[in-house]
């Protein structure tokens, strides 16, 4: 089959694999779809550690082709969360899965999904309905992180959340707050595009944060600053100005992945006297199959956040696109 594969630090090759073969309890997925995320952009940078070579991509949806396990028939369309966990360390013994200690990550542990075939466990594989493209379908792994950080903030009926960077997480996230009830949700975003994607796909304002002062625009909204923060940009930077964004008692979540070694400066005296909550949010917690439920009964939208397609056949050409001007979700289509 072919397969895109990390070899490190700038160096992605597309090239012929043994299909894998499914084991145990296992199902073989013939992938049809695969989005391209922040993090796959991190490890082409070398900001990210992976066990490499290892095969990229991790968002993905496809079609059952073989089955070892009950749960699953041939013909079943599967999305997946791509992160197989040990089920016995003490963090999946309480509930916190997504922090196993063992935890492998399809696309940075294990063979990724930017490939024509996968084979998961059957916990790791989630039914969706005819009425989703495999494209959609996709959309799932990065809807249920976004949902997850939503839950992490506990946004409130009423709140104003501010959401830093409106890539394709950060509009996902913006429509889970409303959904959620916020009142107002105000993106920052340098790019036009995703700005209007944002307000199409129900934001409330838009903040070109290069035209104009972001601290001063969001104030005009909420007075106190906004109840919720989500920086999910990746940048160190922003992460240390959402803390001043948010209210007293108010909430940020450092959504966006940045480099290990970087660091972000922050007053603590301030954190302390406004009482700041500040909060990671990694992967999710049980929210794969409420993201397919959301897909499915379309209280999210994600067909128009696809801005370019990718044959799998072109899949380095990827990372001199991603991120650009006119960008939002990159899919890769790994063939019928
Ligand atoms: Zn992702
Ligand atoms: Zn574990």
């Amino acid at each position: 089959m072919k397969a895109a594969v990390l070899y490190g630090k700038g160096d992605v090759r597309v090239e012929e694999r043994e299909v894998p073969r499914p084991a145990e309890g296992e199902a073989l997925v013939r992938i049809r779809a695969c989005g391209v995320c922040g993090t796959d952009a991190a490890l082409f940078r070398g900001e990210y550690p992976a066990a490499v070579p290892v095969v990229i991509g991790h968002e993905f949806a496809g079609e059952v082709v073989e089955s070892r396990t009950p749960a699953l028939r041939p013909g079943d369309r599967v999305t997946a969360d791509p992160n197989v966990i040990c089920h016995e360390c003490e963090y999946c013994r309480t509930g916190l899965e997504h922090l196993c200690e063992r935890a492998s990550s399809m696309g940075v542990h294990r063979d990724g999904a930017d490939a024509e075939y996968c084979a998961l466990p059957a916990s790791n594989l989630y039914r969706f309905p005819d009425s989703l493209s495999f494209e959609e379908a996709a959309f799932a792994e990065p809807l249920a992180c976004a949902a997850h950080g939503v839950d992490l903030a506990g946004v409130r009926l009423g709140d104003t959340v501010l959401v830093v960077g409106a890539g394709a997480m950060g509009n996902l996230i913006a429509q889970c707050a409303r959904i959620s009830g916020a009142a107002r949700v105000v993106v920052s975003e340098p790019i036009a595009l995703r700005r209007e994607k944002a307000l199409e796909n129900g934001a409330t304002d838009a903040i070109d944060p290069g035209a104009t002062d972001l601290g001063a625009e969001l104030r005009k909204i909420r007075r106190l600053g906004a109840d919720v923060v989500f920086e999910v940009a990746g940048s160190p930077a922003a992460q240390a100005a959402c803390v001043g964004l948010a209210r007293k008692g108010g909430t940020v979540v450092w959504f966006g992945v940045a480099p290990p070694a970087r660091r972000v400066e922050v007053s603590s005296f301030y954190v302390n006297e406004n009482e700041v909550r500040i909060t990671g949010s990694y992967n999710n917690q049980f929210a794969t199959e409420r993201a397919v439920r959301l897909l499915a009964e379309r209280k999210v939208k994600v067909a128009n956040l696809v801005s370019h397609r990718f044959r799998l056949s072109e899949y380095p050409a990827v990372f001199g696109a991603f991120g650009g001007k006119d960008t939002l979700k990159l899919m890769v289509d790994t063939g019928a």
